[in-house]
């Protein structure tokens, strides 16, 4: 799946709008070639100023609307990332603006064009047609805050991460300079995209990889999961609530060497908060760096995680060590929830 926001396009401003429409009524009326009496022609030129008018706003109006997906068509996912970056009735609420305004111009079009056939006086037509652009000017100018907000809010959400939401995702959490972007890149042949986030200003990374015929997502988000929580604003809490509905394990990354400036005191305060916060996902916790690492930091995170349960994995992410006792055990937590998945589907087109 693409990003939904992805092909919203800009709105010109309502003075542009405005002038595009009446230029073009110009031109059409001008291009014209009516037939009869002086009063016939007069008609009919005014009418097709109207419609074309009516008609250019409506289209321009009209592919905003087409174009922008509705809040609750999207995938949670989305929604979330969307009440993070704008606000969702505000975002609703303008759209709503823009049907209205499409409607009621049709309406006034319909009404002046009628207004114009009973006339026979060229003087008369050429006032009626001035009164529907002032009617029309004025509707476009009305919603023009809707049109502003509409057009900042796509200034955002064009950017949202390119994510596959039907892919089995697996999202890498802890410390920064723990070795997270190096394991993405371990795990995943091809170079991670780094697609624009707009919680942080280091991206987030976005690798895949194949395995026994199923394909895999890895994401790492610089800047939300490597800090604590409780340091945490609203809108980057709504980003973890959002990323809950991507994730499917979570790769906890320990650095037992310190090399990463963090005590094995505060990772191990960390892990704690991101395990509760994720107390719904399965959890693997590798232990990286262990090529630099002491042996007893190594031992003394070893035997906190088996405290909890937790039977943590020997890696060095940057030269691959361990990486492919990592595979197993991600594709034994995910293979068998996507195998369900797959019969589940074929079991419902076979009884379909
Ligand atoms: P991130 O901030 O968590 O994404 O961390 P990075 O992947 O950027 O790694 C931080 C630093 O640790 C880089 O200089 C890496 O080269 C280094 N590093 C990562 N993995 C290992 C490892 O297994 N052993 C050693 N010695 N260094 C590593």
């Amino acid at each position: 799946m693409k990003n939904p926001f992805e092909k919203m396009p800009t709105i010109l401003f309502p003075d542009e709008l405005i002038d595009k429409a009446f230029r073009r009524a110009e031109k059409a009326a001008s291009a014209a070639t009516p037939r009869g009496k002086p009063f016939q022609k007069a008609r009919e030129r005014e009418e097709l100023r109207i419609r074309t008018v009516s008609q250019v706003l409506r289209d321009n109006l009209r592919k905003v609307l087409d174009r922008t997906p509705g809040v609750s068509t999207l995938p949670p996912f989305y929604q979330e990332l969307l009440d993070t970056l704008v606000d969702r009735d505000m975002f609703h609420k303008s759209l709503a603006s823009i049907n209205w305004a499409i409607k009621t111009i049709k309406m006034l079009e319909d009404r002046y064009v009628e207004k114009i056939r009973y006339s026979r006086d060229p003087d008369e037509m050429a006032r009626l047609r001035r009164q529907f652009y002032g009617r029309v000017a004025s509707i476009i100018k009305d919603i023009g805050d809707r049109l502003e907000y509409l057009n900042k809010a796509r200034d955002v959400l064009k950017d949202l991460p390119i994510i596959d939401l039907n892919l089995p995702t697996i999202v890498i959490a802890g410390h920064p300079n723990v070795g997270k972007s190096t394991l993405l890149r371990q795990l995943t042949n091809a170079k991670p995209e780094v697609a624009s986030y707009p919680f942080t200003t280091k991206g987030i990374n976005v690798g895949q990889f194949e395995e026994h015929w199923l394909k895999y997502q890895v994401i790492d988000t610089p800047g939300l999961l490597d800090r604590p929580l409780s340091e945490r604003n609203e809108i980057e809490r709504q980003a973890i609530l959002a990323l809950k509905h991507l994730g499917k394990v979570i790769i906890y990354i320990f650095d037992p060497s310190e090399y990463c400036g963090y005590p094995i005191e505060h990772q191990m305060h960390l892990f704690e908060e991101i395990y509760e916060e994720f107390k719904e996902f399965p959890f693997i916790v590798v232990l990286n760096k262990t090529d630099i690492a002491d042996e007893e930091k190594i031992q003394k995170v070893e035997s906190f995680l088996r405290d909890i349960g937790i039977d943590p994995i020997r890696i060095v992410a940057k030269d691959g060590t361990g990486i492919d006792k990592l595979k197993e055990r991600l594709i034994g937590i995910i293979k068998p929830e996507m195998e369900a998945i797959v019969l589940h589907n074929m079991g419902r087109s076979l009884n379909g």
